[in-house]
């Protein structure tokens, strides 16, 4: 089994030196225990956090640890009764080509004819839930509303804009980093308006799309594009903040927006949420959003590097926005 282990803490910028990459032979297995070949691993924003020794909702790594979260693979021998060889599995054990452990740690997902496993790790997976939940419970998305989403073109982002438009949005608008990019958010993702980020003037660019306002944001940048939407909002205004991550990589602490007044002015609400907090609407979103993806009306798109060997290249270049929809390692 080759995995890839936390060597060091990043200070800004994670490099290639910050891990490791070891080659085991796996044990004999266990009584209760099973194998697993992965087929797709995820590579996540969240994961930059976790490799700082810092409070946050979920514990940093350790040194020496391997880079845990989402990935999809098929059990390849199996000292179980529950999981039989053959079943696909989602699983949280991270960076590794095989991996082998109880088979309580693993879930056995439904396999459907032209979907392929990839999509468990987003559009039908964490993203895509996540994108759901900031929208419903967190923002409250009402019928006929205007919704900014920054960060558009990625995993969360393209899943937000297609379904604020599927669950009654009106006017719907993503920032994103490139002129690619902001292209597809309008021909392919149901945007009515785009813009680069990083042409500049994002509270301007905004203003420019959103000559109404905006009621709802969806916010998975922070920094300049919370300080826009705070400048946008229509009265009674509400942000689901689902991400930071221009900050993520920042040694210094950002400014804070400057305009924080406008919560009161105008009767605004921002809440944070991680998804964790909200796994009981898993039955809920399956309900709601597996007949749209069925129906054809949720497209996506993923970048998918090859090899465990390329993972930390893979989330290096996520981070940089080397990818459009989600970020994949293919095993
Ligand atoms: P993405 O697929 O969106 O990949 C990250 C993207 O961020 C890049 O493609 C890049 O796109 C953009 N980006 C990088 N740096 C900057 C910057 N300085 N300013 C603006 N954009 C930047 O990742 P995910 O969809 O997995 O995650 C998106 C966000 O959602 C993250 O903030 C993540 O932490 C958060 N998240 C939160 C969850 C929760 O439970 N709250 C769950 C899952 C994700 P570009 O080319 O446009 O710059």
């Amino acid at each position: 089994s080759t995995q890839i282990l936390l060597a060091s803490r990043p200070t800004g910028w994670p490099s290639p030196e910050n891990f490791t990459t070891t080659t085991t032979e796996l044990a004999e297995l266990a009584p209760g225990e099973v194998r697993v070949r992965n087929e797709f691993v995820s590579v996540d924003p969240y994961m930059r956090g976790r490799m700082n020794d810092s409070r946050s909702y979920v514990a940093p790594y350790a040194l020496g640890e391997r880079i845990t979260g989402g990935a999809v693979g098929r059990v390849i021998a199996s000292a179980d009764g529950t999981l039989a060889e053959g079943t696909l599995v989602l699983h949280q054990h991270g960076w590794s080509d095989t991996i082998q452990a109880p088979a309580a740690t693993f879930s056995a997902l439904p396999e459907v004819p032209g979907v392929p496993s990839s999509l468990h790790l987003h559009i039908l997976g964490m993203t895509g839930m996540t994108a759901y939940v900031g929208l419903t419970a967190i923002a409250q998305l009402r019928e006929g509303e205007t919704v900014f989403v920054s960060g558009a073109a990625g995993a969360v982002g393209t899943a937000t804009g297609q379904l604020a438009k599927l669950l009654g949005a009106g006017r719907v608008i993503g920032s994103a980093g490139s002129p690619e990019k902001v292209a597809l958010l309008t021909q392919k993702y149901g945007y009515d308006a785009a813009f680069d980020y990083k042409d500049g003037d994002v509270a301007g660019q905004l203003a420019a799309a959103a000559p109404e306002g905006i009621d709802v944001f969806f916010d998975n940048v922070g920094g300049d594009h919370l300080e826009a939407a705070l400048a946008a909002f229509n009265d009674g205004g509400r942000a689901a903040l689902c991400g930071a991550i221009s900050a993520y990589n920042a040694t210094e602490a950002p400014a804070g927006p400057r305009n924080l007044t406008n919560l009161i002015t105008r009767g605004l609400r921002l809440e944070g949420f991680t998804l964790g907090h909200y796994l009981h609407l898993a039955g809920e979103f399956r309900e709601r959003v597996t007949p749209w993806f069925a129906e054809g009306r949720i497209a996506y798109d993923e970048t998918v590097v090859d090899g465990i060997e390329n993972t930390v290249e893979a989330f290096l270049g996520m981070m940089r926005g080397q990818n459009t929809g989600k970020m994949l390692v293919r095993i």
